[in-house]
């Protein structure tokens, strides 16, 4: 008959990963629950060291993220999920805070990576192959790095000074960063003569027209060009809106088409240079892809939504103003997208506005970067025709051939794993991002150790205070309340020295009395070998969030039970 031994065995937990079943964790594979737990215990510094280790842009992610951890999250089944986002801001905040930057890896490979376009994945992966050894430059076409971060998303959601210090950070692992450096498809030759591997990370920056007449006009803008002047001004560096106003020129009365991010970032930044703003849509609220918590604030800030509106016709009105006529639309069965498909109904309306801004979503680059005859549909890499060279795309730029695009953090993980190819492209040397270990499932979890409790309500500035101005407008949690809602963690399938299994061991368990660090989790107790007997299971099945195991002491587990046993 088979003896079996108890053993501590981590686990993964869902929030920080993708699953076998595709339920969604965080896809910049953050390590969760050890940085909450380090803020828990008060140590700011060491949960932003354990971000940095996965997600170069926590302090971004921290405001801006789809934050699809929180829904997979296993709290979510309890009462409400933690506010992981939340605290990944505050970690983020305590190394801008104090200034902390790396240090330039000591290991090199004598392997050069070109890296073109310098946003979220383009930067990701820089980092990592540079902290993997490799020399890499990157280079961006825009005056600044970060990509749709810093020129799309507005500096109230993402302050100048954190995407600053962000990019640093990248820079000082070694990354080289040449800014004002856009790659035309002639340069690609010479590019991938210069070095070893090539990234393409230009992402998807072309705006799509909605394809009606007078779409074109001349006082017709797109969302990503608007957004651009704006965030890359140098009046809004020195806080000077009113000189922005005027320069842009944007009117009074402003009508944005569209439902998504672009969209509202676009009207959001129309009322704060003194607009009054219309968003037009062709679908209804539930079915906008923009981010619920935008909806409610744009709301707050003013703006109005005309819902089932198709834009059919825009042309001149009087006084340099434009007339568009809608057509008014009802919801008929789903599409390929699984939302409802907007019907025509024949009835049309007209609004008259200074400004049209349109904002349907945007294409991939590629084409613009990739000279022809180099296949652009693959989803993670193209062969260059004639040589061994390989060119790797991470990011939006696989838009249209690639499900994962369209959010930071998808960019970031795209980054990782344009970084694990090339670097095992390189050196042969195959990295595992995220450890292959089993997930700590909800019905794991000893829920009755814990207690009901809410999560936090985020500070926001008031509605009034937020025209004429681009300061953040969502705050950071106190540092007090961080730490208690740090603590509503179940701390998903690691070890957090609670005790719980030393108390029910009955003396058949030593405490190595070493402090908790995020590497060691698995080793802070000894099992007594003489002492272990069939009640020691006790201890296995009091650990509050699966972090022990019983197991054969035999074949793959005799390792480990050598290893923990005294
Ligand atoms: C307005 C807006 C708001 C958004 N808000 C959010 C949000 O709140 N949360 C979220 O998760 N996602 C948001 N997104 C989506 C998110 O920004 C993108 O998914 C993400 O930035 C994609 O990253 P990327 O690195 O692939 O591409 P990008 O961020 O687009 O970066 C590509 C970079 O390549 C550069 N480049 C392009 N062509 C060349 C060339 N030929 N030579 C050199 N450089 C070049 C560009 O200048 C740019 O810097 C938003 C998108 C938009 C448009
Ligand atoms: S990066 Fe986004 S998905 Fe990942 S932990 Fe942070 S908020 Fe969650
Ligand atoms: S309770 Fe904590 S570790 Fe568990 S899934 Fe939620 S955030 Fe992750």
């Amino acid at each position: 008959m088979t003896t079996y031994y108890p053993i501590y065995y981590t686990r993964r937990s869902p929030c920080s990963t993708r699953d076998h079943l595709g339920n969604g964790g965080c896809p910049a594979r953050n390590d969760i629950p050890r940085f909450l737990f380090s803020i828990w215990k008060g140590d700011f510094e060491l949960a932003f060291r354990i971000l940095k280790r996965t997600n170069p842009f926590s302090g971004g992610c921290g405001r801006f993220c789809d934050h699809p951890c929180e829904k997979a999250c296993n709290r979510e089944k309890f009462d409400e999920p933690v506010d992981i986002m939340a605290l990944e801001r505050v970690a983020a905040d305590e190394g801008f805070r104090k200034g902390i930057f790396p240090s330039p890896p000591e290991r090199r490979t004598g392997k050069r990576v070109y890296v073109v376009g310098g946003g979220p994945a383009g930067l990701t992966s820089a980092y990592f192959l540079a902290r993997l050894g490799h020399e890499v430059v990157v280079f961006e076409a825009e005056k600044k790095a970060g990509g749709l971060m810093r020129f799309g998303i507005p500096r109230y959601r993402y302050p100048e000074d954190v995407a600053d210090y962000e990019v640093e950070y990248i820079e000082k692992t070694g990354v080289r960063i040449e800014t004002n450096a856009r790659i035309y498809p002639g340069d690609i030759p010479r590019l991938l003569e210069e070095s070893d591997a090539l990234i393409v990370a230009t992402g998807a920056l072309k705006g799509k027209r909605i394809g009606c007449p007078g779409d074109d006009l001349p006082g017709v803008w797109q969302g990503v060009p608007f957004l651009r002047d704006v965030n890359l001004s140098p009046e809004i560096s020195r806080g000077d809106i009113e000189a922005l106003s005027e320069r842009i020129s944007v009117g009074k009365e402003v009508a944005v088409i569209g439902g998504g991010y672009t969209a509202f970032d676009v009207a959001r930044t129309a009322v704060r240079l003194g607009c009054s703003v219309t968003v037009y849509y062709r679908r209804t609220e539930s079915q906008m892809t923009a981010h619920p918590g935008e909806v409610r604030e744009a709301e707050k800030e003013g703006i109005r939504f005309v819902f089932l509106s198709i834009p059919r016709k825009i042309e001149h009105a009087e006084n340099g103003r434009y007339r568009i006529t809608f057509e008014k639309a009802r919801l008929g069965e789903p599409d390929e997208s699984g939302r409802e498909r907007p019907i025509p109904t024949g009835e049309l309306f007209t609004a008259e506005v200074d400004r049209v801004i349109t904002a349907i979503g945007e294409d991939s680059t590629l084409p613009e970067v990739l000279p022809e005859g180099v296949p652009s549909t693959a989803e993670e890499m193209v062969t260059f025709p004639g040589g061994k060279k390989r060119v790797f795309l991470a990011g939006d730029v696989r838009k249209g051939f690639s499900p994962n695009v369209g959010m930071v953090v998808r960019a970031i993980g795209s980054g990782q794993d344009a970084a694990a190819k090339v670097h095992e492209y390189l050196t042969g040397e195959r990295l595992s991002l995220l450890p292959e270990k089993e997930i700590a499932f909800y019905e794991t979890i000893k829920v009755r150790y814990f207690e009901e409790r809410a999560r936090a309500r985020l500070p926001k500035i008031p509605v009034e205070e937020r025209r004429g101005n681009f300061r953040e407008t969502v705050l950071s949690l106190p540092r007090d309340v961080a730490r208690e809602m740090a603590g509503r963690c179940f701390f998903c399938g690691i070890c957090i020295q609670c005790d719980w299994c030393y108390d029910y061991g009955r003396g058949a368990i030593a405490k190595r009395e070493i402090p908790w660090s995020p590497d060691e989790d698995a080793f802070f107790y000894r099992f007594i070998r003489e002492r272990v007997t069939a009640k020691t299971e006790e201890a296995v099945e009091a650990c509050p969030r699966c972090t022990m195991k019983m197991v054969p002491d035999k074949g793959e587990w005799k390792k480990a039970i050598d290893e923990q046993y005294i």
